[in-house]
């Protein structure tokens, strides 16, 4: 099975970015529980045959879809390990739980957070921006909304860019705020947040009667890779006394990146960071984080009162408080052992040497589209994400509206997608379908950008062929 997964980690290239699983790898898993036993060679030959090949192909050079990560061997190796000493990161008096209490300490370091900040690995930062939204509103409410549940909570409200992730809205919801209850703060050219906006937004809110409590600021959105203005929205967060989060999904950890952490200046005045160790950190899937400014209160939020008085001091049931004080989840995978590897084995350094390469390949990128005619550039260049579209023309040359010019666009990135050889994904821009390349894993070189514009390219002029025949026969 090692052989069999360097083999594929090392010929990356020689195989498509993504290939849809045909029908017979599908119908090879349904069939009825089995009662008896196989053995593992044939689960090894299914998983060789019909699993490893359809995946979606973010290990490979040419992936830049979304923001998904590369993945490392290092990180591979360590989950394996973890696996086989099938440690349960819940507490207890162990020696994993230190490997997570490390891996707390040195993102303190990183971020530049107190001795008395707290961590958490989780899935990922959907479930941290969750979490630091239940913190805020805890520091909001009080200890007596823990028993009472939300008797002001239909007064709450908070405010995040429009640019921001999904998973925000998703944490008012599931925190039964309420979607409502969030205000999406208009942005500027660069789509960061207007902070004038968001200051009139909290002023209109509190003439309301209601109270502004949370601010989720982003780092890298998620569509262009912009960020914030970190800054003004710590100082505005701190003379309004509002929780400021930071939703660093991918681009906190260009705090390892001497060229990027400039651009981060504020995060670390934030009173909660969500980030991912799974995108620009390259480990393996899943290393979310959330960081807490105040780990008393992040305790204080989750830990079960009754639980935490029942501790040991001595024995296995030593060593409070533990992770799972710190969150929702009792039973916890070993995330820590991957997270620590990677950076042990590459260091902080290395990691962010791959973070200001990703931005580079984006420059170069921008690069290439600025010196092709076909080409347009739809967002400004951040850090490593380009938006960009391929600008067709109708039979008799002249360029399309918007209209087709979507349609061309969503079927040319269809198009290159199925063709196995790049992997964009799409976003709108303003109102107009933009294919977009978000480069993240330390695989990719520029000849993969290469391989992504010349692709565009062939597949534009092809697909515009289709439509002016098909105008010409009348169809
Ligand atoms: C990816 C991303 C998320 C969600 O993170 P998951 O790890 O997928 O849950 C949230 N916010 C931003 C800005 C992201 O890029």
């Amino acid at each position: 099975m090692l052989d069999d997964i360097f083999d594929h980690l090392q010929h990356l290239r020689d195989t498509p970015v993504w290939h849809p699983a045909p029908d017979v790898a599908r119908t090879a898993f349904q069939h009825a529980l089995p009662h008896g036993e196989s053995d593992l060679s044939l689960a090894h030959d299914i998983f060789m045959r019909e699993v490893l090949p359809y995946a979606a192909g973010n290990s490979h050079p040419g992936f830049m879809g979304w923001v998904h990560g590369g993945g490392t061997p290092v990180g591979m190796l360590a989950e394996m390990l973890a696996a086989g000493l099938n440690a349960n990161l819940g507490g207890r008096n162990q020696m994993p739980v230190e490997v997570e209490r490390q891996m707390v300490a040195w993102v303190r370091e990183l971020f530049g957070f107190p001795e008395t900040a707290s961590g958490l690995l989780v899935t990922g930062t959907s479930m941290a921006n969750f979490m630091g939204l239940l913190v805020a509103r805890f520091a909001a409410l009080g200890e007596s909304s823990r028993p009472e549940g939300l008797t002001d909570g239909h007064r709450l409200t908070a405010y995040t860019s429009a640019g921001a992730h999904l998973s925000i809205a998703q944490a008012l919801d599931m925190a039964g705020l309420g979607t409502a209850a969030l205000r999406k703060i208009a942005v500027d050219e660069q789509h960061r947040m207007d902070v004038a906006a968001l200051e009139r937004a909290i002023a209109a809110d509190r003439a309301a009667g209601l109270m502004p409590f949370f601010i989720a600021a982003t780092a890298g959105t998620v569509d262009v890779g912009a960020i914030d203005p970190l800054e003004a929205i710590a100082d505005l967060a701190q003379r309004e006394q509002i929780w400021f989060h930071v939703d660093g999904a991918y681009a906190a950890l260009g705090k390892m990146a001497p060229d990027i952490a400039p651009l981060l200046l504020g995060m670390e005045r934030a009173d909660s960071i969500a980030f991912d160790f799974h995108k620009w950190g390259q480990v393996p899937y899943d290393a979310g984080f959330l960081l807490v400014r105040d780990g008393e209160l992040h305790r204080r939020t989750f830990s079960s009162p009754a639980a935490y008085l029942h501790r040991e001091t001595r024995g296995l049931a030593g060593g409070s408080p533990w992770p799972c004080d710190f969150g929702p989840d009792l039973s916890r995978s070993f995330r820590a052992l991957k997270t620590w590897f990677t950076l042990q084995v590459y260091g902080a350094d290395k990691l962010g040497q791959v973070i200001s390469h990703t931005c580079e390949l984006a420059r170069y990128l921008r690069g290439r589209i600025a010196d092709t005619a076909r080409l347009e550039l739809l967002a400004p260049v951040a850090l490593n994400i380009v938006c960009f579209r391929y600008l067709g023309a109708d039979a008799s040359g002249r360029a399309l509206d918007d209209f087709s010019s979507d349609r061309l666009n969503a079927e040319i990135l269809i198009a290159v997608q199925e063709s196995g050889i790049a992997a964009p994904s799409g976003t709108h821009v303003k109102g107009r379908f933009a294919i977009r390349a978000a480069i993240v894993n330390h695989r990719t070189v520029a000849a993969d950008i290469d391989a992504l514009v010349d692709a565009v390219l062939a597949t534009g002029a092809a697909l515009e062929q289709g439509i002016h025949s098909k105008a010409e026969h009348g169809n």
